[in-house]
């Protein structure tokens, strides 16, 4: 680990065990996902097969209306497959109960939106906390996380803001924060860098960067080419099912 994040990670295995294998932490097996409509069926992903190991960067790229998003929900178990397998960390995601689901969310995986999402009724820091204390982590190390947090992405000064006290980027690297909360092994942003401006869009680019560097493994949904550029290995959709996948 590079050392400088608020344990942005756990221990969990890195990229590439002593043995050269790689740590997977989502496999999708010929996954579609079809959306039953009155006007007829809407396939949004076709039989997309795809490893997800510590450490990735991916980013998923293709014309609006592809499957990015719908993708992207399956693999944050979010939503699970019509047909095709999902395992999150060898686990089948269909075999689980809604609330066995909802735990492996909350534990595991980190989600940031184009829209920020943030609640703004609550301040920048106890957005950070709501996921700690879903998850029974207890007041005082949950204060203590979101101060870490805070720092990590360079708002420690911004703490008691509410959402409209604060600009796109911020917002945008508050939900970041909060994303990593429950230090998961996996982080998913869709167009993370879509509302903000070029320069702010950099900055959080950068961030996401360095939460890759310190161990999180992250797909990111961008028509950004300069935040798809960053990725290890960008999967090209169209019409719902992969047309390129490129490793750098
Ligand atoms: P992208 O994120 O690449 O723009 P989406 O994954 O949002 O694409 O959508 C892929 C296709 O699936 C689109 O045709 C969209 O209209 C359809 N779709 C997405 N979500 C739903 C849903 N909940 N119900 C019905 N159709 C949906
Ligand atoms: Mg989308």
């Amino acid at each position: 680990m590079s050392g400088h994040g608020p344990r942005a990670t756990g221990d969990w295995p890195q990229a590439a065990g002593a043995d050269g294998s790689r740590h997977l932490i989502v496999q999708a097996d010929h996954v579609s996902r079809v959306f039953e409509m009155p006007s007829g069926d809407v396939v949004a992903v076709r039989d997309v097969s795809l490893d997800i190991a510590a450490g990735d960067y991916v980013a998923v790229q293709g014309p609006s209306g592809c499957g990015k998003s719908t993708l992207l929900h399956m693999l944050g178990c979010v939503d699970t497959p019509s047909t095709g397998s999902l395992l999150f960390e060898g686990r089948d995601v269909a075999a689980l109960s809604d609330r066995e689901r909802s735990l492996l969310r909350l534990r595991s995986i980190g989600f940031v939106f184009q829209r920020f999402f943030l609640l703004p009724m609550l301040t920048a820091a106890e957005n950070v906390e709501l996921p700690q204390s879903e998850a029974g982590v207890a007041a005082a190390a949950r204060q203590a996380r979101t101060r870490e947090l805070l720092h990590y992405v360079g708002l420690a000064a911004r703490a008691d803001h509410r959402p409209s006290q604060l600009s796109g980027g911020e917002m945008q690297r508050v939900a970041i924060a909060r994303a990593l909360a429950n230090t998961p092994r996996l982080l998913l942003a869709d167009e993370p860098t879509g509302e903000l401006d070029q320069a702010t869009g950099q900055h959080v680019a950068d961030l996401l960067d360095r939460v890759n560097r310190d161990g999180t493994a992250l797909v990111i949904v961008t028509h950004d080419t300069t935040l798809a550029a960053r990725a290890s290995r960008v999967v090209l959709l169209r019409d719902g099912s992969v047309e390129r996948e490129e490793t750098r």
